[in-house]
């Protein structure tokens, strides 16, 4: 894997690579994508090959002209509002596909998923492909994504598949984008992001929340987004996620200790309180961006230190753009939330 720096030189260079076949970690706004040029099945392959995806879980195309959006999809009269209300930015809209989109970047299905992001140095790759670029996180499926450059240098260094990553610093928004689906008789919520049920209201007001955003998937239910039904973001120490005040969070965790080695994510000015703990604070619930932008740092830098059996992860109520950050936590917890104020 060849270390690029968002100079003009070494876009050319990513963008040489891609035209090439080849699949390159690259910055966004949301987090770092792992990106190939959408239509070349193989190149594509090589993406769900470097993370181990399974192949059912269909993958999102960038764009970064909005004249390009007709070329993939049927965009609606609503998706041109929200494109022109929230592009270029951190949604994505699932639409009915154009054939030009091979089959292996939506799993088969006959919709596909299109966002245009806002990041700069995305934007210059995109154009200088002159194509759009198949990009999930760039993490190796199942695992937190990558936010930082450095995770990508952990992660993909030696991975066979990847020959390049463009370092971008830190990912802005730090979790995925949001996802709606324009195909269903109402509009859905697959996935929240930093674009808020609140503000896509201002253009679909009759939107609806799929229940996967907060509840696990029912056996045999089947998955609106297929990404949904996958085990995702978790760390390997076992995630238990808290609700409640400061001092009720605390009473559980010390009530529970057990002598195994707990990491607390706790927000900003609590470590003191938590001091007994490895504490990694991630931001604080007034300002949810703040938990957004760090979730995925945090939850890796737990899962770093040496021997730490249990994380537990003080979780702010999953309103605005807090419920993100919520959808993220309750997967890698895998489902483990605990209201600390009935459980003391
Ligand atoms: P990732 O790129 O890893 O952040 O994941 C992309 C998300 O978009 C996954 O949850 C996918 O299941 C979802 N997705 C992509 N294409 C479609 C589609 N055509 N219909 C529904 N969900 C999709
Ligand atoms: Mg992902």
């Amino acid at each position: 894997m060849i270390i690029l720096s968002d100079s003009s030189e070494d876009l050319l260079t990513c963008s040489r690579l891609l035209k090439k076949g080849d699949i390159a970690a690259i910055p966004t706004e949301t987090v770092y994508g792992l990106a190939a040029n959408a239509l070349d099945e193989d190149a594509v392959k090589k993406i769900f090959l470097a993370k181990g995806r399974p192949a059912d879980n269909p993958l999102i195309i960038h764009i970064s002209r909005t004249e390009w959006f007709a070329e993939y999809c049927f965009p609606t009269d609503e998706a041109y509002m929200l494109a022109k209300m929230f592009w270029p930015g951190p949604l994505t809209m699932i639409l009915p596909k154009k054939s030009v989109v091979p089959d292996i970047v939506t799993a088969g299905l006959s919709s596909v998923a299109v966002r245009m992001p806002s990041h700069p140095t995305a934007r210059k790759i995109i154009t200088l492909c002159g194509f759009p670029l198949a990009a999930p996180s760039a993490n190796i499926s199942g695992k937190p994504s990558p936010t930082r450059f450095e995770h990508i240098i952990n992660d993909l260094s030696q991975n066979p598949y990847v020959s390049a990553a463009v370092d971008g610093g830190n990912c802005e928004c730090g979790v995925e984008s949001t996802v709606v689906s324009l195909v269903g008789e109402k509009p859905c919520l697959l996935r929240p992001g930093a674009i808020t049920v609140d503000m896509l209201k201002q253009v679909l007001p009759d939107i609806t929340v799929a229940d996967a955003v907060l509840q696990r998937l029912q056996k045999n239910e089947k998955a609106l987004s297929p990404g949904l039904a996958h085990r995702h973001y978790a760390p390997d120490a076992e995630t238990v996620c808290l609700t409640g005040s400061t001092v009720s969070v605390l009473d559980y965790i010390n009530s529970h200790f057990d002598d195994k080695k707990t990491a607390v994510l706790c927000f900003d000015g609590e470590e003191a309180l938590f001091s007994n703990y490895i504490t990694i604070p991630y931001g604080s619930p007034d300002r949810p961006e703040t938990l957004a932008e760090n979730v995925f740092a945090a939850l890796r830098k737990a899962d770093g230190i040496k021997d730490c059996e249990v994380i537990y992860v003080h979780t702010a109520p999953p309103d605005g753009m807090a419920l993100a950050v919520y959808n993220r936590l309750l997967r890698a917890s895998d489902f483990r939330v605990i209201n600390t104020e009935e459980n003391v």
